[in-house]
Parts: structure tokens; sequence; C-alpha cells
């Protein structure tokens, strides 16, 4: 694994958060971008060397949808970059890891993503990413 790609966060109106966190970070969103096959709406900021994504469902049924739900708005997930998505699956599966998703789908920002269910590694949801431009 390499070093953390993102930190996702959910929210309930992207449009007012992008504000809030333009203004926290003193620059702007770079991209939105609407995954539509996860029902969620994002958009990335760029702070440093770290880039923060924000959530918002777009229907009712997306697990941004839920999670705000239950939790109300915040940190929703930890990306981490990984060079070789299969071999980082198999290698975390023979530790006793549980994915949500086993086969890798497309995420936001041109990636192959999948889900750590957070049972397996003390309630935090970790998503492993790799560049799809680094399959080829
Ligand atoms: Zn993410």
């Amino acid at each position: 694994m390499e070093k953390i790609e993102h930190i996702g966060i959910a929210v309930k109106d992207l449009e007012r958060s992008n504000q809030l966190f333009a203004a926290l970070f003193g620059a702007p969103h770079y991209k939105i971008e609407e995954v539509a096959s996860e029902g969620v709406k994002t958009s990335f900021f760029k702070t440093g060397p770290n880039k923060i994504e924000l959530l918002q469902a777009t229907r009712s049924s997306s697990t941004i949808a839920k999670f705000i739900e239950k939790k109300g708005e915040g940190i929703h997930h930890i990306a981490f970059a990984v060079k070789d998505l299969k071999a980082e699956i198999l290698r975390l599966k023979e530790q006793g890891f549980v994915f949500v998703n086993e086969t890798p789908k497309k995420g936001a920002d041109n990636k192959l993503v999948v889900f750590l269910h957070p049972k397996a590694s003390n309630g935090v949801l970790i998503e492993l990413c790799q560049e799809i431009d680094s399959l080829k």
C-alpha cells in the first residue's frame, strides 16, 4: 500500500460544502464528477500534497445517503493508493479482511476502486484505488 490518496467526506449539500471547503483551503475545488452507478456526486480539492473528496448522494438508495442518515455528515472513508489492486486484494483476503466489493469497480477520478468492510478494520471504511491509466 502506498500513500493516502484522498479522504472522503460525506456532505448533504455539495454546493454549500464546496464554498465552505474553498474558504477553508483558500482555493476552490478543481473538479466535480458524478458517479451515476454509485448514486454520488463528488468534488475534489487539493491542499498541498493532499486531496479531499466531498460526496453527496444523488438518490436515497446511495450508500452516502444511508451513511448520513445513520451517522450524519463527516469523514466517510480513507483511500489508499496501490500499485497492483488485484495483488493487494489477494494479500488482504489472506489476512482476513472483508471486502464490500471484491471486484474492482470504476470510481471517481479515473480510478479502479474496492472498499474494505469497516467491520473488519476498526470501523474505518477503507478504499483502495489504482489509477486506471497505470493498468496499461
Ligand atoms: Zn474516495
